[in-house]
């Protein structure tokens, strides 16, 4: 039983940067339409790619979003110094991630990009 709890710890949907549980992804609205994801309550956002292939456009939904649409600041951005990202196997059905790359079942579960600015890029 003890296994079993460790292991439902391990797919809890949690904030890479904070630890803080997060929200299922929901619709987003932005100005060129919306897209699946949300934020954290430690600045983080995050969008979601049910197909784990589409990651780049979820990259550049999540970091525009992350700078309040402000597109020209977003692609001015680099990373590790203006924002740091992580990216999770996510299942929405389940609202659980998986804690092991590769181990996830084909068709079943998207990708989760996190994205947080670093201090002072928005200021
Ligand atoms: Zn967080």
């Amino acid at each position: 039983m003890r296994e079993r709890e460790d292991k439902s710890v391990l797919t809890e949907p949690r904030c890479p940067f904070c630890r803080e549980l997060f929200e299922r992804p929901h619709d987003v609205t932005t100005d060129l339409g919306f897209f699946q994801g949300g934020s954290c309550r430690c600045g983080a956002v995050y969008a979601y790619d049910p197909t784990g292939r589409n990651l780049g456009e979820a990259f550049v939904d999540a970091l525009t979003y992350a700078c309040n649409e402000d597109w020209s600041l977003a692609w001015g951005l680099v990373p590790e110094e203006d924002y740091i990202q992580s990216i999770l196997s996510y299942n929405l059905r389940t609202h659980r991630v998986s804690p092991k790359q590769g181990m996830t079942q084909r068709g079943t579960t998207g990708k989760l990009i996190f994205i947080k600015l670093l201090e002072g890029v928005t200021e």
